[in-house]
């Protein structure tokens, strides 16, 4: 169910894996995405579900229809009927609402200032490590009060350097903007670490405390992963303050 989760100074961070919900093959069990080709019924059970676990109230997490960009949107309550807005990062100051992202091999990334009552969660793929979607999230936050140096940063499970093939050109990509994120697979090819340059996005941005998760998805037979099962459930990050 939650695999991972923390507590810093009243910031809270949760991470799921893929077991303890009511999905069927190939979204088994715990299926948080609502866009994956799963049964609709099972995934607001696992939401339910996941948000028990959590001790959160499930109308009171802020999904977002993710799509590899570098848009931030600031929230103070769930979108209700509005539209969920294609954005890949959500901020918010309201204690006791969390934000929630998805992935299945993705970086999820969750931040807080605990003083300053701001978090952020945000989506970063390869595409989004490039366009710099977590240095606009940390601008947002900063925006609504954070101090970078007070800010917690958990990165969770996410398909690690060594297994994330890519074409030599989408490493030399990667490198020219993020040269962190360079890595071989084991099987000595050509392949990106997305966390890596997450992480060295956070650092020169000043975060204080940055955490990686030492989970692989794409080796964890307890977590979804797209590169390797393609039709898969999606994991969630969740992030809150007291
Ligand atoms: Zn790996």
């Amino acid at each position: 169910m939650i695999g991972q989760r923390d507590t810093v100074n009243g910031a809270h961070f949760g991470f799921t894996d893929r077991w303890g919900g009511v999905s069927a093959v190939p979204y088994e069990e715990l299926n948080l995405g609502g866009a994956v080709g799963d049964d609709p019924g099972a995934v607001t059970a696992n939401r339910e579900l996941a948000a028990k676990s959590l001790g959160i109230g499930p109308d009171r997490v802020v999904w977002m229809n993710q799509v590899h960009g570098a848009d931030v949107a600031v929230v103070d309550g769930p979108w209700g009927d509005a539209p969920v807005p294609r954005v890949d990062a959500v901020v918010t100051a309201e204690r006791g609402l969390a934000l929630a992202v998805l992935t299945a091999d993705c970086v999820p990334v969750l931040l807080a200032d605990p003083v300053a009552g701001v978090a952020a969660a945000a989506h970063a793929g390869r595409p989004g490590l490039v366009a710099g979607i977590v240095p606009a999230a940390v601008r947002a936050m900063a925006e609504l009060g954070a101090d970078p140096a007070r800010i917690v940063a958990r990165t969770g499970p996410a398909v690690c350097g060594r297994c994330y093939e890519v074409p030599e050109e989408m490493r030399a990509e990667v490198f020219a903007v993020e040269p962190a994120a360079y890595a071989e697979t084991s099987w000595g090819t050509p392949a990106v670490d997305v966390a890596a340059g997450v992480h060295a996005q956070l650092d020169r941005l000043g975060v204080g405390d940055g955490q990686r998760s030492p989970v692989c998805t794409r080796g964890s037979g307890d977590h979804f992963s797209y590169r390797r099962d393609r039709t898969t459930g999606r994991l969630a990050g969740y992030v809150w303050l007291d």
